[in-house]
């Protein structure tokens, strides 16, 4: 895509799909939009577009029919895991987070997180994604100085826990009004910094390693801040197990949490893959948002009955989880496996696999206006309108992965690669440009990430044993 070169603060793209996702779904085949700062102030058909708002100074960009659609946005990433792709491949789970994932994230600098998530967000926005939720790392400033630089929109946590055996000593023993504190310090230092690109959310890591007083703490203190909770909820089967012996409740997490009236729509629940029919009433009641993450839970944590949610008015987006957990940070991945995963997945509920189930449209939905309802930014994100801010990612169907394209939806979630996307703009600005990260220098960011990895692991004491015989 060329620039023009002009100062205008109106840029202008025109003869392109325009795949708005507003409430009426509405795609301009041969559409135009409009962005003044960071915002968008027109969408519609090019010819009226350019009729009305061409000027000599503007930036005027013809897309040769590529397509447009909101920014990508991934419900669930763990940006400082991304230094430890390929350090938990094919391992039980108790080896993957005592021997492999706590050892790593415990040994990691402030340095560290700021390197891993440089690279967790260069790999997200290859894959057009604008807007995160950061899971929950150690080094939130790590985390906020590379989002900044990256030029991407993120709602960051830091990994709390009061509670729970086997932790790493350095992050045994924390105390309940230390891990409030903490976070209301990260709040105040960073949340709206970046040009409003940042917002901080408070984290629970899981509720084995929360208490109560933790757990109702953090829904106050999300109330007094007007802002979210990120929490991993019925993650694996065990965590039902020990809630229901721990927490005397005759089913498991969700009902827990809905007795101790932890539930709210400020709660972005991730994985949710255990939960009973009620306790799927009760995360709709409440307004609960939850994050499906199709290739972690096939690796690790099992089906979510996702249909079910969807069936019962649950808004459910999609994450990449972290690094070690799917090794691709790609939403474009994660939009083609939700979808053939949960129609699979009615083998097991129905006898029969059904194709109908998560059509493209939905599917396609939860990327986009489902992601900015569970982050809370709706308002603002999710959907090309006027208004709106200017996030958005711009696809070329024109290669061997889609041609031919014949519905354009379809295409999009089952035969787009990564690949496919060329340019992302976020907050008005582009952070890329045919295929090239502009605000960081990628491979001056792969070198150093090599390197903070490698040390990492050395410090933590992380062998990975080989099962093939390197020669
Ligand atoms: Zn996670």
């Amino acid at each position: 895509m060329d620039d023009p070169q002009t100062h205008s603060t109106v840029s202008i793209l025109h003869n392109a799909v325009i795949v708005t996702m507003d409430p009426d779904s509405r795609v301009f085949l041969n559409g135009a939009i409009v962005i003044e700062q960071d915002s968008i102030t027109a969408v519609g058909q090019s010819s009226a577009i350019l009729r009305h708002f061409s000027a000599p100074a503007h930036r005027v960009f013809d897309l040769n029919g590529q397509i447009v659609l909101p920014g990508f946005i991934n419900t669930h990433v763990h940006t400082s895991q991304q230094l430890a792709r390929g350090i938990a491949d094919d391992v039980d789970l108790m080896t993957w987070l005592h021997d492999r994932i706590w050892p790593y994230e415990s040994n990691m600098t402030e340095e560290d997180s700021y390197i891993s998530t440089l690279l967790c967000g260069i790999e997200l926005i290859h894959s057009g994604v604008t807007c995160f939720a950061e899971a929950g790392g150690q080094h939130v400033s790590g985390m906020a100085r590379a989002v900044e630089l990256l030029g991407l929109r993120a709602c960051l946590a830091e990994s709390i826990m009061d509670s729970g055996d086997g932790l790493p000593t350095t992050w045994a023993n924390r105390s309940t009004d230390d891990c409030i504190e903490s976070q209301k310090e990260l709040y105040k230092k960073h949340h709206n910094t970046g040009d409003g690109r940042i917002r901080v959310w408070l984290g629970i890591r899981q509720i084995m390693n929360a208490t109560d007083g933790l757990l109702l703490a953090t829904r106050d203190i999300a109330k007094e801040l007007k802002t979210g909770i990120h929490m991993h909820v019925a993650e694996i089967a065990y965590e039902n197990q020990f809630v229901t012996d721990t927490r005397k409740v005759d089913h498991g997490t969700v009902t827990h949490l809905e007795q101790i009236e932890f539930l709210q729509k400020n709660l972005l629940a991730a994985h949710t893959v255990w939960v009973n029919a009620s306790e799927i009433d009760c995360l709709s009641r409440a307004e609960v948002k939850v994050s499906h993450c199709p290739a972690a839970a096939m690796r690790m944590l099992g089906f979510a009955p996702i249909r079910e949610m969807i069936d019962a008015g649950i808004c459910v987006s999609l994450g990449t989880d972290g690094a070690p957990s799917n090794n691709r940070m790609s939403i474009v991945d994660e939009m083609y496996l939700a979808s053939l995963i949960n129609k699979g997945r009615e083998v097991y509920t129905n006898g029969n696999t059904d194709p109908t189930v998560l059509p493209s449209e939905t599917v396609l939905k939860m990327a986009t206006i489902n992601g900015a309802k569970s982050v809370l930014w709706d308002n603002e994100i999710g959907s090309l309108e006027i208004g709106k801010k200017a996030d958005l990612v711009v696809i070329n169907p024109s290669s061997w992965t889609m041609i031919p394209l014949h519905d354009c939806i379809s295409s999009l979630v089952y035969s787009m690669r990564t690949e496919n996307t060329v340019s992302v703009m976020c907050n008005g600005k582009w952070i890329m440009q045919d295929n090239k990260i502009l605000n960081v220098d990628e491979e001056n960011v792969i070198s150093m990430a090599k390197q903070a990895s490698a040390e990492i692991l050395k410090r933590a004491g992380i062998n990975i044993p080989s099962r093939m015989n390197f020669v």
